[in-house]
């Protein structure tokens, strides 16, 4: 079978050279020219010999995901469909802004986490993505926009590149496909792939407390965290994975992550050159949800919650969809919420709501997925009961 050197990191890539019997520092070479040339054809990859290029010819494969849809918000949001065979498909979104671009990029085929307001765990789990379906987005992202000129996707001054920022928040909980996703973000931040800075990636768990830890060891990047409530009774119902890891444990984690992630990892037996220092604060992510979640006696709560732990709030108005049982809290409530976090002296930003004419708005990603946890059976099966 052919290996895809899409789902190689540096480390990965050298150690399939040695075992080809060629130098590791091809790796260094073949990482450019995939993720910085965005080239698949080993014949064009100038730089290495007739015979390397021939048995890369034989042996190896660079396949990615497949472009099935793409639309456009009026804003300027972008979303891509992209299939991943056996009848699935994973959304991508790109949201362009003044002085960034970011990647929303999935990381499972569904999610099997089932988060009450969520329409992604609405549709079940089908499986974890490969290294190569997640790198692929990016490398799908760079290639589309790359040709294009920069006043077509951006409101302002374009960035150096396309896509400044990624945030794992698409499909899935990425830290639940740990190896693939920590693959993944080595090549985002690999200076021969995409260069960029751990600042600049972000993981967003809704609390997978040791893999948090594990995160802090092996990759530290930005950390948000999906907290959508202030205690274990109402986190209970709305992120049940809550019930495994309740917020004393949640939150001693984010402590330890902002304290301790070092600065100068060398996963993969690759030292980051550029990557620099993760940031030092968490971002907690909380849905306002209509006389759920956000009341002031919520926000209250919330404060003296986090008090220990270095943190932001981004406050997101719930993007409702089909069956969600939830709706939007009103505007002057999301701001009165606010105004109690910022009093206590909290940074609490309300997120501008991008893309939600094509459904392309957080929490609103679909996809395709064919569901084996049986969820979609079992909730009809409540409906009629
Ligand atoms: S919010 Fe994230 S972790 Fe929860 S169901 Fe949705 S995709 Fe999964």
């Amino acid at each position: 079978m052919q290996v895809n050197l899409l789902d190689k990191d540096a480390r990965g890539l050298a150690d399939f050279f040695q075992e080809i019997g060629e130098k590791p520092f091809r790796a260094r070479q073949v990482l450019r020219w995939l993720h910085q040339n965005r080239e698949a054809d080993f014949e064009r990859m100038t730089d290495l010999s007739k015979s390397l290029r021939a048995r890369l010819a034989q042996t190896a494969t660079v396949a990615f995901p497949e472009l099935v849809a793409s639309s456009e918000a009026a804003d300027g949001t972008r979303k891509w469909l992209l299939s991943v065979g056996g009848g699935n498909a994973i959304e991508t979104v790109f949201i362009p802004e003044a002085s960034r671009g970011t990647l929303c990029v999935s990381s499972q085929v569904g999610c099997a986490l089932e988060c009450a307001f969520c329409a992604t765990g609405r549709q079940g789990f089908n499986r974890n993505l490969s290294t190569a379906e997640i790198i692929g987005q990016l490398w799908w992202a760079m290639k589309t926009l790359s040709g294009e000129p920069a006043a077509a996707r951006l409101d302002g001054d374009a960035p150096e590149r396309p896509v400044s920022n990624v945030v794992m928040m698409g499909m899935g909980e990425p830290l639940a496909n740990f190896d693939n996703v920590v693959r993944a973000m080595r090549i985002m931040l690999d200076d021969h792939a995409y260069g960029l800075s751990r600042r600049r990636v972000t993981l967003s768990t809704s609390g997978i407390v040791p893999a948090i830890d594990r995160l802090r060891e092996e990759c530290p990047v930005a950390l948000a965290v999906s907290l959508h409530a202030s205690n274990d009774a109402l986190r209970d119902r709305l992120v049940p994975i809550n019930r495994k890891y309740p917020l004393s444990a949640l939150l001693a984690a984010c402590r330890r992550y902002v304290e301790s992630a070092p600065d100068e990892p060398a996963p993969s037996g690759e030292k980051w050159q550029r990557a620099g220092a993760p940031r030092d604060f968490v971002t907690f992510e909380y849905v306002m949800l209509d006389q759920v979640n956000d009341s002031l006696g919520h926000a209250r709560e919330l404060v003296a919650l986090t008090r220990d732990v270095p943190c932001k709030f981004n406050l997101i108005p719930f993007n409702p969809f089909p069956d969600s049982g939830f709706s939007r809290s009103p505007a002057d409530r999301v701001r009165a919420f606010q105004e109690v976090l910022m009093q206590a002296g909290l940074i609490a930003t309300v997120r501008k709501t991008r893309g939600d004419d094509i459904d392309g708005a957080c929490g609103q990603l679909a996809g395709k997925v064919l569901d084996r946890t049986r969820r979609g059976a079992r909730r009809a099966q409540e409906a009629r009961a």
